[in-house]
């Protein structure tokens, strides 16, 4: 079966700023190879297909060498590319990949014992996040979605016969299996008409310093594209190893090479957040699915050994199953699009997924090629332009990142006071000495703000800052609330009336399953934070 004709027509429609080369196009950009198949290479090649149908696109996957086989939890972002950009039918994946809400992170980390909740709502500051310190001493409860997460609900409501969702209020990610997300992609790729070649790539040909001319398989094929996009993981075969691109790594800022994992029994509780866990030499994710919570301690291999890692891990969160051991390094290559190469997923930058960032920056990129690929090589190309942007996104996450592992006094451990005195966090420096003198920094005046969105462009916004700041109790001078206690108390008493009526988020997966038209419902109200006016903006549509 192929995917209506209709639904890949509307798709392309939104590329109407594109040229399309005709036959008489000189060096046309028609053929494209996307060498690897995890979820890089999957979601790289649906998009091609989903926005540019003219393109032939071909994906080459090695049956010898495995994907990477984690990356589970996402940001909200990915909601919308799944479902706006690639067209993803929300029933259809609810059936195949059976994912779970994510609204928000938990994280086991900073001073307070609670730890604090980030959710995905911070921005819109909807309780107050003044008044939830002023009350409590800590951040939580700041939002409606952070009182959810404490709470272990979701926003949807059993009302007479029919559901009610608040959820398109409450903005929220998918926890996806990567087993099942894969499959589910592949296959989609075929019903989308991508061609898929199983082979090996042992020789990248090069025609000059910047320019492939063919590939040759292991088992002497010749493969020849017009442009290759490089999404073959750490690896980074043509990027990194053929054309011999510098790489920047971050290790000045983040410590952790490896991660163990497994899966623990949640018997039904599933929780709406991702949780990450302060350990003595880095940090553990809980990633929920619907049958089990998925585990992952990332640690620096130089603080601790591997058994020394599998047994911490055991000890923490008994009936964990067998440990897989994963290797990885944090940084990217100076350049993602060199020539006819852009490297796209592991295969360009990574680091550790304490925000989730990956398969958004895999996201990020692909909009960036899909939007920028030219019709043809000759004429003029941007490729200078997308290495900075890229580049900047990349190390805005690093200095995020950073900060986490600055300013964490949860645990004394060897490794945590080595990060407290040198993770380097330079790049965030302006953002916290203006800290240091007042905040929130998001309530600070207009022109304060602007100013630090033009010294220090930060990804997640100056609210994501204050979060994990004011989360880990980062000394500062608080600015005094502009409102009465009592309006903010008002809020709060909303939010809680609001949570105490809400299902378990197990429930309310169940709701969604049983009722289609929730997901409609998100994905094209007016009012939604997932829905078309928002795609619209973020250049999805
Ligand atoms: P891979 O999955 O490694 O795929 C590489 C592909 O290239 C394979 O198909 C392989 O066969 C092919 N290949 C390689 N060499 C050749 C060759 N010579 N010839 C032909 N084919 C070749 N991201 C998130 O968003 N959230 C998370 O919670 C998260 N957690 C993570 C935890 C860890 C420990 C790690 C390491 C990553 C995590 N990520 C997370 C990131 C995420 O897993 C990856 O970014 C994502 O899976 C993309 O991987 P990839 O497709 O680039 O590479």
């Amino acid at each position: 079966a192929t995917e209506p004709l209709a639904l890949l027509e509307t798709l392309a429609a939104s590329a109407g700023d594109v040229v399309r080369p005709d036959d008489s196009t000189p060096r046309a950009v028609r053929r494209v190879g996307v060498i690897g198949g995890g979820t890089a290479g999957y979601l790289t090649a649906l998009a091609l297909k989903a926005k540019r149908p003219w393109l032939d696109v071909t994906l080459v996957e090695s049956p010898q060498i495995p994907i990477i086989g984690v990356g589970e939890a996402t940001v909200t972002y990915m909601t919308l590319f799944l479902h706006h950009y690639l067209g993803i039918d929300a029933e259809e994946l609810y059936r195949r990949v059976r994912p779970t809400w994510k609204v928000g992170i938990r994280f086991d980390w900073g001073p307070h014992p609670d730890g604090f909740m980030g959710p995905f709502d911070w921005s819109s500051d909807n309780v107050g996040i003044q008044g939830a310190i002023a009350a409590t001493g800590t951040i939580n409860g700041a939002t409606l979605g952070s009182a959810l997460m404490m709470a272990d609900k979701a926003a949807v409501y059993r009302t007479g016969d029919s559901p009610t969702s608040l959820m398109k209020y409450v903005p929220f990610a998918y926890h996806l299996d990567n087993g099942l997300l894969v499959s589910y992609l592949t296959e989609l790729a075929r019903r989308r008409g991508v061609h898929h070649i199983d082979a090996t790539i042992a020789d990248v040909v090069l025609d000059g310093p910047e320019w492939v001319d063919h590939l040759r398989t292991s088992d002497g094929r010749d493969l020849g594209f017009d442009l290759y996009v490089d999404c073959t993981g750490f690896r980074s075969q043509l990027l990194g190893k053929a054309l011999k691109t510098p790489y920047l790594p971050y290790s000045g800022t983040l410590f952790t090479d490896s991660a163990v994992t497994g899966n623990v029994d949640h018997h039904g509780d599933i929780k709406p957040y991702t949780q990450a866990t302060t350990m003595n030499a880095g940090w553990c994710w809980r990633i929920p699915t619907r049958d089990s919570d998925h585990r992952g301690y990332v640690y620096s291999s130089a603080a601790i050994s591997d058994e020394e890692a599998a047994e911490e891990l055991a000890a923490r969160f008994p009936g964990i199953s067998e440990p897989r051991v994963v290797r990885f390094r944090s940084g990217r290559h100076e350049k993602a699009w060199r020539g006819n190469v852009m490297g796209i997923g592991n295969s360009y930058g990574f680091v550790e997924p304490l925000e989730s960032t990956g398969l958004m920056m895999i996201g990020i990129e692909i909009q960036t090629l899909v939007s920028c690929l030219p019709a043809s090589w000759d004429g003029p190309q941007v490729r200078d332009t997308v290495n900075t942007a890229l580049g900047q996104q990349w190390d805005a996450i690093r200095w995020l990142l950073g900060l986490h592992y600055r300013f964490n006094t949860r645990l004394d451990t060897k490794f945590w006071q080595e990060c407290r005195n040198s993770a380097d966090v330079s790049g965030f420096q302006p953002l916290l000495d203006v800290y240091a003198g007042g905040a929130p920094l998001s309530r600070r005046n207009a022109f304060v703000r602007d100013m630090l969105d033009r010294v220090t462009p930060t990804f997640f916004g100056l609210y994501g800052i204050d979060y994990l700041l004011l989360g880990q109790q980062v000394p500062t001078r608080m600015l005094p609330m502009d409102e009465p206690p009592a309006a903010w108390q008002a809020r709060r008493r909303a939010a809680d009336a609001l949570v105490r009526a809400a299902l378990p988020t197990g429930e309310a997966l169940a709701v969604y399953d049983a009722h289609p038209e929730l997901h409609r419902q998100l994905l094209q109200d007016e009012d939604s934070w997932a829905g078309t006016r928002i795609a619209e903006r973020l250049g999805m549509l």
